[in-house]
């Protein structure tokens, strides 16, 4: 089983049960439903999909709701005939109106027709991820006048990305809040936000949320200047990070997303929060069965950079080799991560987080232990998930069993590097919970008679990251009958 987990993005491709089962097999582990397509009644279709295949999966999968944000789009567009769109050419002076209207004859409108007031004389207007570029010449109170600088052809509803502008969009729209409820009311385990700008945009989100008495977890998709900029705060109000690619290379010198990449892996190792690399990782394979040599690379590169999921959008949402696509990137996985594995830490992984000290501290102490003895793996008990958030971040060369009794824990621990979501009832006892634990890894073939393996868990559990047992056992060993308490664990909602 690989540790590096698979976020597969959702679409006609793989609308079928039993080619969401393939692909569960094949290595997926969080299901992405893009807001940004489809309506809810869509959304709705494949969710039951989903659960339906995952019923009959032996692994919990995620779901991740990812919330389009401000994304400014181009209204409609008039095709001209035989030609897709509207036809722009080098030089084309192409006139953006406040008032909405069909575009035709170089004048389109958008969704937001404040963008009018926000955009200033020489500030670039990208369409379409940047294929069409435009430079602002001209503005009045009703218009602005665009200089082609990149042609092609433009068509209804494509992206608008303006990397010099600050735009006064609202950080959440109408249709976010509708589909934050929506996420809600079906239970989704992970909720992304797109074009995060600031720590606040998560707050907000946030305390809506909490109204709804909803622990969805967040996660903020960089993809702005402004958010590589207030990335501290907006990490410590989120539960992970998506390194969303493709606008990020569309809003900021696209040579300099490798290197975004690499500090935002580094900041949420240091903090302990998990982060998805995304977008083009097999871009290829939408339309080819076989990657580029470059995107094998970028896959593997992730990995080595320490990321703890990479993802697939149009690849599986719309690709015509979904299932093929999720095992080739779970192969390239594979090799990366036994070739990780021949290479000894050159130090030890630093987590410079402030919650969660117990926890963290065992995690620093069972990293040691597993460098220091021949060991199968490491069982954790994490009723909420947070100890096995942390545990993954030591990317510790044996696999990171985490136990709970909470589907929605279970679920979200999908995305944590290297650990495996396993459900148990909740121990009475800590003897109990090693009995239990040796018993599951011999019936599930995970380690024999006479291997050794770390058993963590907290006597007290009233609080998240109370762990504060951990013992090195034998497997097959004895286990004395339960004598020491062990209070029985309460369905809690929390966050570390
Ligand atoms: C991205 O921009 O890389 C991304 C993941 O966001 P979206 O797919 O919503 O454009």
């Amino acid at each position: 089983m690989i540790r590096t987990k698979i976020v597969a993005t959702m679409g006609p491709a793989v609308a079928e049960v039993a080619t969401l089962l393939e692909l569960f097999r094949a290595g997926v582990d969080i299901c992405r439903l893009n807001f940004s397509h489809g309506t809810l009644d869509d959304h709705l279709l494949m969710l039951r999909k989903i659960r339906e295949a995952a019923a009959m999966h032996d692994q919990p999968v995620g779901i991740l709701g990812d919330l389009c944000g401000p994304k400014i789009r181009l209204g409609k567009v008039i095709e001209v005939e035989g030609k897709g769109g509207m036809p722009i050419e080098v030089g084309d002076e192409l006139t953006l109106q406040r008032a909405p209207i069909d575009g035709a004859n170089g004048v389109v409108s958008t969704i937001f027709p404040q963008m009018v007031d926000d955009v200033q004389i020489g500030h670039r207007v990208l369409i379409e991820d940047g294929l069409l570029r435009f430079i602002c010449i001209e503005k009045n109170y009703n218009h602005l006048v665009l200089k082609c600088t990149d042609g092609g052809v433009l068509k209804s509803a494509k992206g608008i990305n303006l990397p010099d502008t600050v735009v006064n969009t609202p950080a959440i729209t109408e249709k976010d809040w509708r589909d934050a409820d929506w996420a809600v009311e079906n239970d989704l385990d992970y909720l992304a936000l797109s074009f995060v700008r600031s720590a606040e945009d998560l707050s907000l989100l946030r305390q809506h949320l909490v109204n709804k008495v909803s622990d969805i977890h967040l996660i903020a998709k960089i993809e702005k200047p402004e958010a590589v900029r207030n990335i501290d705060a907006i990490i410590d109000n989120c539960d992970g990070l998506m390194v969303a690619r493709g606008d990020l290379g569309v809003e900021m010198d696209v040579a300099q997303v490798p290197i975004i990449q690499k500090d935002l892996i580094r900041r949420c190792q240091l903090a302990g929060k998990p982060v998805i690399v995304a977008t083009q990782m097999l871009q290829s394979m939408i339309e080819e069965s076989s990657p580029t040599r470059a995107e094998v690379s970028d896959v593997a590169n992730a990995i080595f950079d320490g990321t703890d999921a990479v993802m697939l959008s149009g690849e599986t949402s719309v690709g015509k080799f979904p299932v093929q696509t999720v095992r080739t990137m779970a192969h390239i996985a594979e090799i990366t991560e036994a070739y990780l594995a021949t290479i000894p830490p050159k130090a030890e992984p630093q987590l410079t987080i402030k919650t969660l000290p117990l926890s963290a501290a065992m995690a620093k102490g069972v990293w040691q232990i597993v460098q220091d003895m021949e060991l199968k793996l490491v069982c954790v008990w994490s009723q909420t998930g947070s100890t096995a958030r942390l545990f993954s971040k030591y990317r510790m060369s044996v696999p990171i069993v985490a136990l709970s009794s909470d589907h929605r824990a279970l679920r979200r621990m999908a995305l944590h590097y290297g650990v495996i979501p396993q459900e148990m009832p909740p121990p009475e006892h800590f003897n109990g919970l090693i009995a239990w634990v040796d018993n599951f890894v011999r019936g599930k073939k995970m380690a024999k008679t006479g291997d050794r393996i770390v058993i963590v868990a907290g006597l007290s559990m009233t609080a998240p990251g109370t762990v504060n047992n951990l013992v090195i056992q034998t497997v097959g060993e004895e286990v004395p009958k339960g004598d020491k308490d062990f209070p029985r664990l309460a369905h809690r909602m929390e966050r570390g």
